[in-house]
C-alpha cells in the first residue's frame, strides 16, 4: 500500500534555524486558512544547517510538535530532512516524515552503459513530440536529447533510489513523503529534461510527491529573483504540464507537484508561480527568511536586542569574506554598498529595519546589507544562549515580524494570488 502519508496541494517549507519560531510560522498557516487556502507547513532543515548551528533533527520535530499543540493545529504538518543523501540520512530517520533526496552531486556521473541502453529501449517512445492535454503546448524530444539526458541523469536517479529504499526499509512504505531535488547544480533543467528524469524516477520505483528542479535565472538567498521573468513563466508552465503528463502516463503519485527551493523573497516571479500552479499545487521552500525576521525583531525591540543586532552585523562585516565564500553562487553582494559598522552603530532601530526588511520600494532597503546578514547566522549560532535568550525575551515583536513576513510577502502572492511586493514597486514607478 502506498500514499498513506500524502502532501496536500499547497504546502510551505518553513526553515527555522534556531527552532524558536515554529509557532509564529504556524500562525501564518492559520491566517492562510482564514484567508481561504489550506496550506500545510513543512519544517525543513538540512544536515548542513544542523552542523553549522550544532542542532539535532529531533529539536526541529519537538519545536514543530509543540507549536502544533499550542495552537491546536488539526491539519497535516511535516518535518523535512532537507538535502540529504545516503551518508547523512540516518539521523533523520526517526524525527522526519518528509525526505528531500539531493542528487545534485551525482548529475553528470555515468551510469553503466547497459543501464543507459535499457532505459533508452524501455523509453524509446519519449523521442518525438509530446503534446500536453489542455495547454496547447507540446515539447519535442530528439533521440539525441533522450540519450544525452539519460547519460547525464540516470546515475543520479539510481542513487536517489538507494536513498529512497534505505528510508523505506526503516520507516515502511507509504509512511513518509519523498522529494527529489536537483536545484543545487550549475545548469537549469529544461522541461524536456524534467520529463525524461520523471520517466527514470518512475522506472526506479520512487513514489515522489514533489520534485525540485533548478529553474532558469538566479535564486539568490533572501532577495528577489534575477533573470528573465517571461522565460521563467514559460518554463514553469511547461514543467507543470510535464509533471501532469508524468502522473498520467508514468503512474507517478497523483499529488506530484513542483517544489521551489530558495523560494523566499522571489517577488517578481510569484505571479507566474501562482498562475502556473494554482491547479496542480506547489511546495514553496523558504528558510533563511525567518532568521532575518529574528534580527529585524531584535532591532525593533531596541535596547539589548538592538545592540545585539548591530553586533551581529559588525561581526558579519568583519568576517564577510569567509561567510560569503561558501555561498558565492547564491548571493550577489556589492561590497561598496555595505555600510561600515561604525555608521550602523549610530543608526536608529527604524534605519536598521528599513535597510534589512525586504520592501523593494523602500528607498532605504539595502540588498547587500540583507544578504550579508542572511549568510551571517553562523555568528548568532556562535553567540549561543546570549542570542537565544534575547529571542525569548523579545518573542512577541519577533513573532509578529515572522508571521507577517510569511503571510503578507509570501503566502499572499504565491497561494492566494494577491499582488506581490514587486508589483507594488511597478505601481510606484508607474505613478
Ligand atoms: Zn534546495
Amino acid at each position: 500500500m502506498s500514499g498513506t502519508v500524502e502532501l496536500g496541494r499547497y504546502s510551505i517549507g518553513v526553515g527555522d534555524r534556531f527552532a524558536h519560531q515554529a509557532r509564529a510560522q504556524l500562525q501564518a498557516c492559520i491566517d492562510a486558512s482564514w484567508a481561504g487556502v489550506d496550506l500545510e507547513p513543512v519544517w525543513n532543515k538540512s544536515n548542513r544547517e544542523h552542523i553549522i548551528i550544532g542542532s539535532e533533527p529531533s529539536q526541529t520535530r519537538a519545536a514543530a510538535d509543540a507549536a502544533v499543540k499550542a495552537l491546536g493545529w488539526g491539519q497535516p504538518y511535516f518535518c523535512d530532512a532537507d538535502h540529504i543523501n545516503l551518508n547523512t540520512v540516518d539521523r533523520f530517520l526517526v524525527p522526519c516524515d518528509f525526505y528531500t533526496i539531493d542528487v545534485a552531486d551525482f548529475i553528470g556521473k555515468p551510469a553503466r552503459p547497459a543501464a543507459v541502453a535499457g532505459f533508452l529501449k524501455r523509453r524509446a517512445d519519449l523521442a518525438g513530440a509530446i503534446g500536453f492535454e489542455g495547454s496547447g503546448e507540446a515539447i519535442k524530444i530528439t533521440s539525441a536529447r533522450l540519450r544525452a539526458t539519460a547519460e547525464k541523469f540516470l546515475f543520479a536517479v539510481q542513487e536517489a533510489g538507494k536513498v529512497y529504499r534505505r528510508i523505506e526499509s526503516a520507516k515502511g512504505k507509504g509512511n513518509f513523503i519523498t522529494e527529489i531535488s536537483m536545484d543545487e547544480t550549475d545548469a537549469a533543467q529544461t522541461p524536456e529534461e524534467l520529463l525524461i528524469i520523471l520517466a527514470a524516477i518512475a522506472d526506479e520505483g520512487i513514489p515522489i510527491q514533489t520534485i525540485a528542479p533548478k529553474f532558469t535565472g538566479r535564486f539568490n538567498k533572501g532577495v528577489d529573483y534575477v533573470g528573465d521573468v517571461a522565460q521563467f513563466r514559460r518554463e514553469i508552465g511547461l514543467d507543470v504540464a510535464a509533471i501532469a503528463w508524468g502522473v498520467r502516463e508514468l503512474g507517478l503519485p497523483q499529488n506530484l507537484k513542483l517544489s521551489i527551493h530558495s523560494g523566499s523573497d522571489k517577488f517578481s516571479i510569484y505571479p507566474a508561480i501562482h498562475e502556473a500552479t494554482k491547479g496542480s499545487g506547489v511546495h514553496l521552500k523558504t528558510a533563511g527568511t525567518t532568521w532575518l525576521e529574528e534580527v529585524i525583531g531584535l532591532a525593533e525591540a531596541g535596547g539589548d536586542g538592538f545592540a545585539l543586532a548591530k553586533e551581529i552585523y559588525a561581526e558579519a562585516f568583519a568576517h564577510r569574506d569567509e561567510l560569503c565564500g561558501p555561498y558565492a553562487t547564491v548571493i550577489d553582494i556589492d561590497h561598496a554598498k555595505l555600510p561600515a559598522p561604525a555608521a550602523v552603530a549610530a543608526w536608529s532601530p527604524a534605519q536598521f529595519t528599513a535597510a534589512l526588511r525586504h520592501n523593494p520600494h523602500a528607498p532605504e532597503y539595502n540588498p547587500s546589507f540583507r544578504q550579508l546578514l542572511h549568510v551571517g547566522f553562523k555568528i548568532a549560532a556562535k553567540m549561543g544562549s546570549r542570542y537565544l535568550n534575547l529571542l525569548d525575551a523579545n518573542e512577541a515583536v519577533i513573532a509578529k515580524n515572522v508571521t507577517e513576513n510569511l503571510f503578507d510577502r509570501h503566502i499572499g502572492p504565491v497561494f492566494l494570488g494577491k499582488p506581490s511586493p514587486a508589483d507594488a514597486l511597478q505601481d510606484v514607478e508607474a505613478r
